[in-house]
């Protein structure tokens, strides 16, 4: 599945019988060593789908390798089955900082705005002892706090010579203010986060959250990576051309589409309209099937440049924790705020519940602790990133966080009770990329998703009610969610017990819908 693992597996065996025993003593005598707390570096971007990440081994494994995130899972563990609980920067970022879904820490949209006198992850690791600092993308709209040192983007921030505010200043809300940085955002970044490491309180441990705005749109690469993949074809999936799988307006004015198929949204118009950044692409002529190849073509190249950069800036990192000798007890995470879809279905942007845009690329390294080499499967999410990262500091998990470690699943023992569910809920209702609000379950083997299709008072969802519906995928045999089996006969069993169980996990996790009326009403009529 994974070329790395396969073509490793047959030294690993044989490491493991000839070594196997000093392997155990050596691990003991670490575990005495790290009795002091890790050091932390948490590096995340913005809409990195797993699909460009090689060591996933997706079609873009071969023309885009990723080497130095790879080197990260190679040296640690390779995660799976990371999800985000609303897929989208603002909310993603607001549920890992609390350990909290949207439904209790008040950031549902885009709009919202984040409560900073809460008491979140940065607060709770400055208590723990940490020097801790955060530098780039932020868009929470409030000021940074829980940071001894911040200097972040105002809003969505820009590629080329970026502004960023920093900490001692005047405090501008949002997207306003800052100074200018001359150079390329995702190199400013890591020299900003490479800065404070050189400064830093050396008597602490620390915990740096080094956040970049790429590969957010609208994709504008560093000027060296201009011609990378000029001569070649980028590998297409086979639902590029495969429409109105979804919905029941056979999906014509839902999600942002590559082709035409969404006149209001659309990449081929975006890339073929004067004044897109990186240059237009000119379709007069060609068939239907020639403009939507070359839409995607040039969304996914030009994404795929801006992923070189981070790539590489990556791989500055892990050259500054050898050369400074941290590597050995500090943890490395590489993650992005939630996926992003490159033309699976037609499509490109995130918010929907499928899996490209539902999973979060996640490689931790800690070589103090974590064996190299390991594959985790577990069902992990968004809002168990806080928990863990504090158990791993010796901090308590304060009880109002709903997610919950997984430090020892990364010590390769899950716990016997840990989740096989997960909800998730997008509430930005129909919002600049037309996606009905919308939640769901999955499980291993099967996906439920509720299209509700009402506003709810949601900041900045559009007042536009849409045709509720639902849609059922059996991950199992259909992975990439080509056949809804909703009216199937055979499913209805399964979608029976899902149903149950969505209304279980929606009490457990305290999003009940009764504020909602006009929502409890429909599902009264709708939900059988
Ligand atoms: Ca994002």
């Amino acid at each position: 599945m994974i070329r790395y693992f396969q073509e490793t597996s047959v030294l690993v065996l044989f490491s493991v019988l000839i070594f196997g025993c000093n392997g155990q003593v050596n691990r003991e005598s670490s575990d005495k060593e790290v009795l002091k707390q890790p050091n932390i570096i948490y590096i995340m971007s913005d809409d990195h789908a797993k699909n460009a990440i090689s060591i996933y081994g997706s079609r873009l494994a071969e023309i885009a390798p990723t080497p130095n995130i790879d080197r990260i899972a190679k040296e640690g563990v390779l995660m799976n089955n990371v999800f985000v609980t609303n897929s989208i920067c603002t909310p993603s970022r607001a549920a890992i900082l609390t350990g909290q879904y949207s439904q209790l820490n008040g950031v549902y949209t885009l709009k919202d705005d984040f409560d900073n006198s809460t008491n979140h992850l940065g607060k709770l690791m400055q208590k723990a002892g940490y020097s801790t600092a955060v530098v780039g993308k932020w868009h929470l709209h409030t000021e940074p706090t829980g940071f001894d040192y911040y200097n972040v983007l105002p809003g969505q921030g820009l590629y080329n010579n970026p502004k960023l505010k920093e900490i001692g200043k005047p405090w501008k809300y949002h997207n306003k203010g800052g100074e200018v940085y001359k150079g390329y955002v995702t190199d400013v970044i890591t020299d900003e986060s490479i800065k404070w490491l050189d400064n830093r309180d050396k008597s602490k441990p620390f915990f740096l959250m080094s956040h970049h705005k790429a590969p957010h749109g609208l994709w504008e690469f560093a000027k060296r990576h201009e011609h990378l993949f000029n001569d070649e074809k980028i590998p297409e999936p086979n639902s590029l051309y495969e429409n109105g799988k979804h919905g029941p307006l056979k999906g014509e004015r839902y999600g942002s589409s590559i082709s035409d198929r969404n006149p209001r949204r659309n990449m081929l118009h975006q890339v073929t309209r004067e004044g897109w950044p990186t240059g237009i692409i000119d379709t007069l002529g060609m068939t239907k099937r020639e403009k939507i190849h070359s839409a995607y073509q040039k969304y996914v190249k030009d994404y795929l440049r801006t992923v070189a950069a981070i790539d590489e800036n990556v791989g500055r990192i892990l050259d500054y924790l050898d050369d400074n000798d941290l590597a050995e007890n500090t943890i490395v995470i590489y993650t992005s705020d939630q996926g992003q879809l490159l033309g699976e279905h037609d499509y490109f942007d995130k918010r929907w519940m499928y899996e490209e845009s539902l999973s979060m690329p996640m490689v931790i390294r800690y070589p103090a602790m974590i064996n190299p080499k390991q594959e985790n499967n577990d069902m992990v999410l968004n809002i168990d990133f806080a928990p863990t990262l504090l158990e791993f500091a010796g901090a308590e998990v304060p009880s109002k966080m709903q997610g919950r470690s997984f430090k020892s699943n990364l010590l390769g023992s899950t716990p016997t009770d840990w989740r096989t569910s997960m909800y998730y809920r997008y509430w930005m209702h129909m919002a600049h990329h037309y996606i009905p609000g919308h939640y769901g379950i999955r499980t291993k083997d099967y996906k439920l998703i509720f299209f509700y299709g009402l506003p709810l008072n949601q900041n900045g969802a559009l007042n536009e009610i849409t045709e509720p519906y639902w849609e059922f995928y059996d991950l199992k045999n259909d992975s990439k969610e080509m056949n809804n089996l909703y009216a199937d006969e055979k499913y209805q069993p399964i979608i029976k017990e899902l149903k149950s169980e969505l209304l279980i996990k929606k009490q457990e996790l305290k999003d009940t819908d009764e504020s909602y009326p006009e929502l409890m009403e429909l599902r009264k009529k709708f939900w059988n």
